[in-house]
């Protein structure tokens, strides 16, 4: 486990939200926290290397690592003229989790006056998926920016909670040990 020196404080009033923040502010708000605070999990965890071997050897002919703002987009291309951000999960699994993470880089592009259409991909389910920045979708994303910003805000992490995702998650040992 390693925990940066800054204080929660300062971690909150530094805070810009990024596509992961929204992401673990839809999977589990104790998470959402420790992250938030930069207290990050184990490195050698296996989901956390089998995520980035995924993100280092997939779609690896096109353009990566493009950010904006602070929010880091896996893939970029241009379709018929249009730019297409993709989103690379190992999995389907929290696939609405994924979809507000992509819908918030979709909207932090049109902050900046760009339109562009995302996509979601699974590798390994060989599946992808198109999302539209839909007023739904800007309504969803709003929301979940707002729970970032209150949860990440509490002077404490909020206690853990049993999910269907502990079982997988970086932080267990710390949450249930
Ligand atoms: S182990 Fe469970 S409660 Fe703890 S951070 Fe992970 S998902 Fe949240």
């Amino acid at each position: 486990m390693n925990a940066s020196p800054s204080s929660p404080d300062a971690a909150t009033s530094e805070l810009s939200i990024g596509g992961t923040l929204i992401w673990y502010s839809s999977i589990c708000l104790r998470q959402l926290w420790l992250m938030a605070h930069q207290i990050n999990p184990d490195e050698d965890d296996p989901n956390l290397e089998y995520g980035r071997f995924l993100h280092e050897t997939a779609y690896l002919r096109e353009k990566r690592g493009f950010e904006v703002n602070g929010n880091r987009f896996d893939v970029v291309s241009f379709r018929n003229g249009t730019l297409v951000v993709a989103e690379i999960k190992k999995s389907s699994r929290a696939l609405e989790s994924t979809r507000l993470q992509l819908g918030h880089y979709l909207m932090v592009l049109e902050e900046q006056g760009i339109n562009a259409i995302g996509e979601l991909r699974f590798p390994e389910e060989r599946r992808k998926q198109e999302v539209r920045l839909t007023d739904d979708l800007r309504r969803a994303v709003l929301r979940q920016r707002q729970i970032v910003r209150e949860v990440s805000g509490l002077p404490t992490p909020p206690p853990p909670k049993r999910l269907r995702w502990c079982s997988k998650c970086a932080y267990a040992e710390m949450c249930w040990a």
